[in-house]
């Protein structure tokens, strides 16, 4: 019996890899002072259907859906915010006028043809910042993408902005823009032919040669900003400006669920070689009407983006992925069985100091043990043998070469 299309299964250096992006990711949360929240994985089917849009690509196809004993209609999740903004709500968390910082690790799940870069259970790191409105919330947002991308090496990206402006702006554009389409109908993918009517944003966004000819002719969304949301575009980009942080504008940009309004942004990795077409690696934006669609009687400004773990680590470079000498970590070798003893009470004494510790009772040669400990990147080699006579070990630092015959009691202070 094999694993289910689309899972993964991690172990040796995929699993050091993806450890150490964990704990990169929770290092930056931490400091841009995020807190860790986890929800359910089972959610209810109507949470994500109220939140995403009947007509998104998520709903229509990529859910997994079960019901349980009791008939309930539940989903494996396939985002995060929708069950934030659910937990901020239940739990009563926001308080009017306060900031409230979250951050999720996790699983989703989509149904989605696999490819490099995109399975059908993924994990996702994503953030969701509440209650505050300021042009500078988007600037951290920015920042604390940028901050990711820095530490995971990647060079190879650039960064999209679009404002798709408030729902009454939105309202205005579509009409023009289902028009256009409706004009150009044969020659669009049969695909975005029924997007027209259904979901037609979603024709800007398509990857296909014969869409995206029509699309350069597309009516632009800024063409139908209001003075303030103009405005507020302008002083965001300004922002990034004096931050010297590199931008596109793409008006085609448009993200694939609907409760995304004004600024938005993907960063897209360039390196195709790695990633194929899976290119975007952190998409986010404002949602400031999501909170009040599911409680009429609250309304929160937010900000937040997502990005895919996997794809974040096929991106970054070899130097990332690299495992890191922990100083201080020590393997173990009683020369012969004889010393077995001892190197189990060494073993006890470094354990209780917080080192990493491997004692080989393999019965092989010296040599043999010492290119283990190598392979398995420890610093350490502790030989036990004659010199424990004198209550001594031989330590032999690998990355030096150095060795040197120490007290045993000495080891590791
Ligand atoms: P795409 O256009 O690639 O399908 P998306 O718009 O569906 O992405 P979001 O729902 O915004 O993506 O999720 C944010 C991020 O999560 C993506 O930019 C990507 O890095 C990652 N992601 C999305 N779907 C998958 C998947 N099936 N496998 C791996 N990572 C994914
Ligand atoms: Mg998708």
């Amino acid at each position: 019996m094999n694993k289910v299309k689309g899972t993964k299964d991690y172990f040796d250096s995929e699993i050091d890899s993806f450890a150490k992006a964990r704990e990169t990711l929770f290092k930056i949360a931490n400091n841009f002072a995020f807190s860790e929240v986890i929800t359910p994985i089972l959610e209810h089917e109507e949470l994500f259907k109220r939140f995403l849009g009947l007509e998104t690509d998520i709903i229509t196809k990529e859910m997994y859906r079960l019901n349980d004993k009791k008939n309930r209609a539940l989903v494996l999740r396939p985002e995060g915010t929708a069950p934030i903004s659910r937990m901020v709500l239940e739990n009563k968390l926001l308080k009017q006028n306060q900031t409230k910082r979250l951050f999720y690790f996790g699983p989703m799940f989509r149904y989605e043809r696999p490819q490099k870069g995109r399975q059908r259970e993924f994990y996702q790191f994503g953030v969701e910042l509440f209650n505050d409105k300021t042009i500078f919330s988007n600037l951290l947002i920015i920042q604390f993408c940028q901050t990711i991308l820095q530490e995971f090496a990647i060079t190879k990206f650039k960064l999209q902005l679009n404002s798709l402006g408030s729902l009454a702006t939105r309202k205005k554009y579509l009409v023009v823009l289902k028009k256009y389409y409706e004009d150009n109908k044969t020659k669009l993918s049969s695909d975005s032919q029924e997007r027209i009517e259904k979901n037609v944003l979603r024709i800007l966004d398509s990857k296909l040669i014969e869409d995206k000819k029509i699309n350069l002719k597309a009516p632009k969304i800024s063409q139908y900003w209001s003075e303030d949301e103009k405005s507020a575009f302008n002083q965001t980009i300004e922002l990034l400006q004096a931050c010297k942080i590199d931008y596109e504008i793409n008006y085609q940009l448009v993200r694939g669920l609907d409760y995304y309004n004004d600024f938005i942004f993907e960063f897209i990795s360039t390196d195709t070689k790695n990633l194929g077409a899976s290119a975007t690696l952190i998409a986010g934006g404002r949602y400031d009407g999501l909170i009040n669609q599911l409680d009429k009687n609250e309304h929160a400004y937010a900000i937040g983006f997502a990005l895919g773990v996997e794809r974040l680590l096929l991106a970054s470079a070899k130097e990332f992925k690299k495992p890191t000498l922990k100083i201080g970590d020590y393997y173990i070798i009683p020369l012969n069985n004889e010393y077995n003893l001892i190197a189990a009470k060494i073993f006890d004494q470094l354990r209780k100091m917080d080192y990493k510790i491997f004692i080989n009772y393999d019965d092989q040669k010296l040599a043999k043990k010492i290119s283990q400990a190598a392979k398995h990147n420890y610093t350490n080699v502790i030989i036990v043998g004659e010199e424990t006579n004198n209550n001594n070990v031989i330590i032999k630092n690998l990355i030096t070469r150095k060795q040197e015959e120490i007290e045993i009691n000495k080891i590791g202070t």
